[in-house]
């Protein structure tokens, strides 16, 4: 089956939105724009949008230009990584507003008809997330606002945004906070990888050069849920299939510490190594979770692959970048 309306996605050289687009255009629509900043041949999956466009969407004009025509719009473009960046970059996290801000722009004066924001779990107050058996957090611990600095201010800003833009414009607007997502073609090595793909670099690195030891940021007690790729495209399809309009969690509520992440890295692997813990790095709230009451409530489903699963994928396809360089 062909679908012929035209999609707009951002962010489609990054690992979320080159997963979307292969998954929409998997679905049959035939008409799929993907956008970034980065050079093509620096996307991590090219070719697969039907037209692919590079350019700053902090740039209005090229903003509207891009989602002119388009009936859907999917802004996963934001400035980001794990905690080593978005602690040490705050201002150019809140740059990113003015990606939504411009799409929502151009989607009210080009009649999309509706727009997907990808938010985070960063946007949670900070104060509810210092108990490392965190039992989950719920969609309104947003507030009062207490987020993580810089990145969650901005995400929570940019919910409120697309809020207003569907009041006030009658656009359908759904936003879903993310909870660490990961899987295969997503950012590894250079300062902007979060958790299970930094893990499992340093675990393939130590395999490949022999080495013993493996460095860990914090004391590897503080506690994460990390969502598989397949389970965040199939949430943000159902959850844009409903309309849904209030920010939802779409993250698996598989609770760990980093040290058992490390772990079952390690067990994938086949390899025991000596924990070196940098106790001065960046290593963001002591535990989050996500409940997933409403998302079950709305959608009747919830993330369910494991984190074992999701990691087996994702460290043999880490593995064999390193071993190809
Ligand atoms: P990513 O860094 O791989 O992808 C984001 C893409 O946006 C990058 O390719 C980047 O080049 C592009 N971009 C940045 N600035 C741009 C600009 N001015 N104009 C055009 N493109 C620009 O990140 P990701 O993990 O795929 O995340 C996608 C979205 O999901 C982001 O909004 C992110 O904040 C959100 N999110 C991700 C996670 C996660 O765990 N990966 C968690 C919560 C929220």
């Amino acid at each position: 089956m062909t679908i012929k309306n035209r999609i707009l996605v951002t962010g489609a050289g990054g690992f979320i939105g080159g997963w979307l687009v292969r998954s929409l255009r998997e679905q049959g629509y035939s008409d799929v724009v993907g956008v970034d900043i980065k050079k093509l041949k620096d996307w991590y999956q090219p070719g697969l949008a039907s037209t692919e466009i590079v350019g700053d969407l902090r740039d209005l004009g090229f903003a509207k230009e891009v989602s002119n025509g388009a009936s859907t719009v999917y802004n996963l473009a934001a400035d980001m990584g794990g905690m080593g960046f978005i602690e040490n970059n705050k201002a150019l996290c809140m740059l990113s507003v003015q990606i939504n801000t411009n799409l929502l722009i151009a989607a009210k004066e080009l009649n999309v008809r509706q727009f997907f924001f990808a938010s985070s779990a960063c946007v949670y107050n900070q104060s509810k997330q210092l108990d490392p058996n965190n039992l989950g957090l719920k969609e309104k611990d947003a507030y009062p606002a207490d987020p993580e600095d810089g990145y969650g201010w901005e995400k929570l800003f940019s919910e409120r945004m697309c809020r207003h833009f569907s009041e006030d414009f009658g656009i359908s607007t759904s936003m879903a906070r993310f909870h660490n997502v990961y899987g295969p073609y997503g950012t590894f090595d250079g300062g902007r990888e979060k958790a299970p793909a930094a893990i499992c670099r340093k675990v393939a690195r130590a395999v490949i050069d022999n080495s013993k030891t493996i460095e860990i940021w914090g004391d590897g007690e503080q506690t994460r849920s990390f969502t598989y790729i397949d389970d965040t495209l199939h949430g943000i399809n159902l959850i844009m299939k409903k309309k849904f309009s209030n920010p939802i969690n779409l993250g698996s509520s598989e609770l760990v510490s980093i040290n058992q992440l490390v772990n079952i890295v390690e067990d994938i692997a086949g390899i025991k190594l000596e924990r070196r813990y940098n106790l001065a790095a960046p290593k963001g709230v002591r535990g989050r979770n996500s409940d997933n009451s409403l998302i079950k409530e709305v959608l009747n489903w919830e993330p369910s692959i494991s984190l074992r699963e999701g990691l087996e994928k994702t460290y043999a396809w880490i593995y064999d970048q390193l071993r190809s360089v």
